[in-house]
């Protein structure tokens, strides 16, 4: 649901800060920093560049113990297994993914494919997930900037349905579904951020939030790791220039949860899934936090105050130089 006449009215809820900490490239008290001490007793070695290892506190690990007993009624339970990692960007504890420099993007996506191949190899990893929390108001319990990855043997319910219905879609029509998303977006071109060779950005048509944003390469694949050189290198382009332009809008960091959307690696074919990057973006305004309230909770739809036609103009207006270039170097 598009409720976009609404954006207007006025607003005597809960406003967000900036948290603006002081910016230092180097943070003894950061775990994520070089060559300090984790919580796990191990010592970050002194990296240079994209930095990968295990999650202390993992959401999942292989070490997961096997339900006591079944549960009473008509419950379920499964045992839920797999990895968590974590990715640092670079060793500077102060450089969003929006300040690193293309060449550093596409370093750190390249880790990312690695990451795929190794842990999609796993016998019991039937899929894997890559996403990035950014900002206070996420959660983000340290802001040194990372991803992480959680390789389950449990497909997310997401992914399961985007899967699902890209495939009766092109059971349906014999079409691609993301390919005549693409092409609709393209068509209209109103909600088109970027587009660079083979890859594109665009606030989609059904947004839920404002600033929603899909980054994707143009050619259909299940996962990161299909994709070519030159592929990941417009990729990593586009997706840089997307930050930039969030952090540009209101010259703060842009709070997001961006997740790598990858097909299932199950052993079974997912006949139409498109890899692709959604940045969902839960500020409407300077310090204003999208709510997930009755429509979304209760009911279970989204209720966007915003026409995503809008939200892409005023991203499409900022300037393509981050805002922060030149302050640090
Ligand atoms: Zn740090």
């Amino acid at each position: 649901m598009i409720s976009s006449h609404r954006d207007r009215r006025p607003w005597q809820g809960e406003t967000v800060g900036d948290a603006r900490a002081p910016r230092v490239d180097y943070d003894p008290g950061c775990y994520l920093c070089p060559g300090n001490g984790r919580v796990s007793g191990e010592r970050n070695p002194d990296y240079r560049g994209v930095f990968a290892f295990d999650n202390d506190h993992p959401c999942v690990g292989p070490d997961a113990p096997e339900p006591d007993s079944l549960p009473a009624g008509p419950y379920q339970v499964r045992r839920a297994d797999g990895l968590s990692r974590v990715v640092c960007y670079s060793p500077r504890h102060d450089r969003s993914l929006a300040e690193l420099p293309h060449n550093e993007i596409v370093a750190l996506l390249e880790e990312l494919q690695q990451q795929f191949r190794e842990l999609s190899a796993r016998r019991e990893v039937r899929h894997v997930l890559m996403f990035e929390n950014k900002g206070e108001v996420v959660g983000v319990s340290n802001p040194h900037p990372h991803c992480q990855i959680y390789a389950t043997n449990f497909v997310f319910r997401t992914i399961e349905l985007e899967a699902e219905a890209s495939a009766e879609y092109l059971a349906a029509s014999s079409r691609l579904l993301f390919q005549d998303i693409i092409a609709t977006e393209e068509a209209d071109g109103r909600r088109i951020l970027e587009s660079r060779g083979s890859a594109l950005a665009f606030v989609p048509y059904f947004a839920r939030y404002s600033y929603e944003t899909f980054v994707a390469p143009r050619g259909t694949y299940d996962n990161i790791a299909e994709l070519s050189a030159p592929e990941l290198d417009d990729l990593a382009a586009v997706l840089r220039q997307t930050l930039v332009r969030m952090d540009n809008l209101w010259r703060m960091p842009f709070p997001y949860v961006m997740a790598f959307h990858q097909a299932p690696v199950d052993g079974e074919p997912h006949p139409g899934f498109h890899f692709h990057i959604e940045i969902h973006t839960p500020l409407r305004k300077p310090g204003l936090l999208k709510y997930l309230a009755g429509p979304e909770i209760g009911g279970g739809n989204f209720l966007n105050d915003t026409a995503p036609e809008d939200k892409a103009a005023e991203l499409r207006a900022t300037l393509t130089e981050h805002y922060r270039a030149g302050a640090s170097t």
